[in-house]
């Protein structure tokens, strides 16, 4: 498969190079685009903050990212007639976050393995492409896929982070490289997955990697030079050493290590791998940050504490990245619960007043409207089932934390779950309906402290034990009484009331981010590949079209020659699309593909969007007569969860993305050693575990996996489980 489709992408670049050089006037059409490329690139603070309504010039649209489009061509009264123009193939099989930057007429948008293109936003043509070649070994530090939310556009450069770490600034005319940066220690389990945003002449970039064992900061680099300008650490470093900071000093007391576990030495976390905000008003840049590294905190800080600046929202200062105020959503963050998710900040009117406030609602299950100006609560309330807080103190901000939520080593069932109420998927806020529009998770999570804590280098490190969880969600299925299915929503939030104006239920929990414009209009896809239009004030479905895949990005829109165009990524991914949602009725089961495209919509569009040819065998074959030793399938089941479900599900239960085990070609049974420790597969995703596994793990690993397809095998096949009681 993979092979496959890398030689197809070889062919696409070739096609695109040609499409570069015609044949005939070569040099004249080649310089008229590289000029038209270059214009539109060329952008500043001042052309992102001016708004021009048909281009989208930085990842939320401005710096405000409400994802809010002024433009009315397209509204409620002909959504209906809405069609594909055109669709662009990236020849690539895993997740499409990116939101599309559309300028003059040219879209720069990224795919999976953090690949870029531009494309002419009025036909899909590729105007060029550059692929950063991710060592596919990589795809083993990212929790949750090797995405890339986007570009971002300044004075002719088009600036991108990799997964593997490095920012590179492209030529906009050619999309060559100018400079390219590192911007992590590569000897710790980084990933950089989200988009760069450009404030005064800086690019400012995050980065990831929590869940394996990293401490999390902010970068910015001179847009010309490459040159790293400052850099804000999240969490403070070793306490025995200078800080980098003073608002690191601040933070130290709230981190208590003890003898056996040192945070400075399991990462910490509070990595910022999403959200980045630039206020021109108030000249901060508001940072979301992440969870702690490990989750658990009886393992990150074993004496307690808040652990500033985990989970927060940090406003800095552009000019030297230094702290001028912070919120903590989560003080002593124990869940996973990030607050990378959008800030959208806004002007409402609360009690009678205009105030300047964020909106959030991060992954805690709580939607904030904070005063930006100083980082004070004004109200939260949860936007969706929240069970590990009773609520959020007004007056301290503080959540009043359930007693059974600091989970020990029994597993605990809490509501949200690690991969949150929200996830990255960006909310939107319109302000003609005064309404937020967050694609919201409802589920729950078996919270299960490891016994006895321990760390592994490079390896998932949460201080969950997977495998106890794995054990009792079985238990659960065993007593007739099973975790509920994760749900998802659309839900259109009145931010001044903290109330609900209206839900779309979705087929499944992992969905799209939300694009909302003056035509009255909000458009959202699902995990089923349905990509529709709403009426932004009541949610009644307008339009909608089948993409043959799931839909995570969200989408944008533009025009080019006074026509309004939609356009969105779609290409299921992500934690949700690996194992995180168990999410099983999704266009990709029903399709058996997942080549992400490209799609643009206009009125009275007329392209026909078919699905691709299946990639994905369909059926179980049968798996190999051989009798597993017992002791080594709980061996492997241990070994599994430890290290293989995060993206190949707990309980072997994967939303699709990645092959269901159970069900592989025959010829995968005698390939483990060369796949799990050789590196076999490495170039589609599937790394090398020959640092932390050996060949018995493997063994043992082969053996867990073997007896599910066995039980898989039988169920889909009664006539063999027939024969086998016969025996
Ligand atoms: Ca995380």
């Amino acid at each position: 498969m993979t092979s496959r489709i890398f030689a197809f992408g070889a062919a696409t670049l070739a096609a695109g190079l040609l499409f570069l050089a015609p044949s005939g006037n070569a040099e004249s059409g080649t310089a008229d685009m590289a000029a038209k490329l270059a214009k539109a690139a060329n952008i500043d603070g001042k052309d992102i903050i001016a708004e021009k309504p048909g281009d989208w010039l930085s990842y939320g649209r401005n710096y405000h990212e409400q994802r809010f489009s002024p433009l009315t061509a397209i509204n409620t009264g002909n959504a209906a007639k809405l069609g594909a123009v055109w669709e662009f193939r990236t020849n690539t099989v895993r997740g499409l976050e990116a939101t599309p930057l559309v300028s003059d007429g040219v879209m720069f948008v990224t795919g999976s393995w953090s690949k870029v293109w531009a494309l002419d936003a009025k036909t899909g043509k590729e105007l060029w492409a550059y692929d950063p070649h991710v060592p596919g070994q990589w795809a083993r530090y990212a929790c949750c896929d090797v995405v890339n939310r986007g570009v971002a556009l300044w004075k002719g450069g088009v600036f991108v982070g990799t997964l593997d770490g490095r920012l590179v600034k492209l030529d906009a005319k050619t999309g060559k490289p100018l400079w390219q940066v590192n911007t992590i220690d590569k000897s710790k389990p980084y990933t950089i997955t989200g988009a760069p945003r450009v404030v005064k002449g800086l690019v400012l970039i995050g980065n990831g990697g929590a869940e394996y064992g990293v401490r999390g900061y902010l970068s910015a680099y001179d847009a010309d030079t490459g040159k790293l300008a400052w850099r804000f650490y999240v969490v403070p470093g070793d306490p025995s050493k200078p800080q980098e900071s003073k608002a690191l000093e601040k933070a130290l007391p709230t981190w208590k290590a003890s003898e056996k576990f040192k945070w400075w030495e399991l990462g910490g976390g509070g990595t910022p791998w999403d959200s980045i905000v630039y206020d021109p008003e108030t000249d901060l840049i508001y940072l979301g940050t992440g969870n702690g590294s490990p989750w658990n905190r009886h393992m990150r800080s074993p004496g307690g504490g808040d652990n500033l600046y985990l989970s927060s929202i940090v406003a800095l200062k552009p000019a030297t990245g230094d702290l001028a105020w912070y919120y903590q959503e989560t003080p002593g963050e124990n869940w996973d619960y990030t607050a990378t998710q959008s800030l959208v900040i806004a002007d409402l009117k609360i009690d009678g007043k205009l105030r300047k406030v964020i909106m959030h609602a991060p992954k805690n299950g709580f939607f904030y409207v904070v005063d930006r100006t100083n980082g004070k609560l004004i109200s939260a309330k949860p936007y969706t089932t929240v069970t590990w807080a009773k609520g959020i103190d007004p007056k301290t901000g503080r959540p009043i934390e359930n007693p059974d939520a600091r989970y020990g080593s029994s597993p605990t069932t809490l509501m949200p779950g690690p991969i949150g109420g929200h996830n990255w998927q960006p909310m939107a806020y319109n302000p003609e309906t005064g309404l937020v529009y967050i694609p919201v998770i409802d589920g729950t999570f078996e919270f299960t402290g490891q016994k006895p804590l321990s760390y592994e280098k490079g390896a998932w490190n949460t201080g969950n034990d997977f495998a106890a969880m794995g054990r009792a969600i079985l238990a659960s299925i065993k007593a007739g009484n099973p975790p509920p299915p994760v749900k998802g929503y659309i839900r259109a939030w009145n931010p001044v009331t903290q109330t609900m104006a209206w839900q779309v239920p979705m087929t499944g929990a992992w969905n799209s981010g939300m694009l909302t414009t003056a035509g009255g209009l909000l458009f959202a896809g699902g995990s089923d590949g349905i990509f529709a239009a709403y009426d932004a004030k009541t949610g009644k479905k307008l339009w909608s079209e089948d993409l043959k895949t799931g839909i995570i990005a969200p989408a944008m829109t533009y025009t080019v020659d006074d026509q309004q165009y939609v356009a969105v990524a779609a290409g299921w991914g992500g934690s949700g699309g690996l194992g995180a949602t168990g999410d099983m009725e999704t266009a990709l089961q029903k399709y058996r593909t997942n080549e992400g495209r490209i799609f643009a919509f206009k009125l009275g569009g007329t392209h026909q969007i078919a699905a691709l040819p299946p990639v994905i065998p369909r059926g179980v074959p049968k798996p190999p007569d051989e009798k597993l030793d017992s002791a080594m399938v709980t061996k492997g089941f241990n070994l599994f969860h430890r290290n293989c479900a995060v993206c190949h599900g707990v309980l072997l239960l994967s939303s699709g993305e990645v092959p269901d085990l159970r069900a592989v070609p025959p010829e995968i049974w005698g390939q483990y050693d060369a796949i799990v420790l050789d590196g076999a597969m490495e170039s589609n995703g599937m790394a090398s575990f020959k640092d932390i596994l050996n060949k018995n793990d493997v063994a043992a690993i082969r053996a867990y996996v073997l007896d599910e397809a066995h039980k898989l095998y039988k169920s889909e096949h009664p006539e063999a489980k027939k024969a086998e009681n016969k025996k």
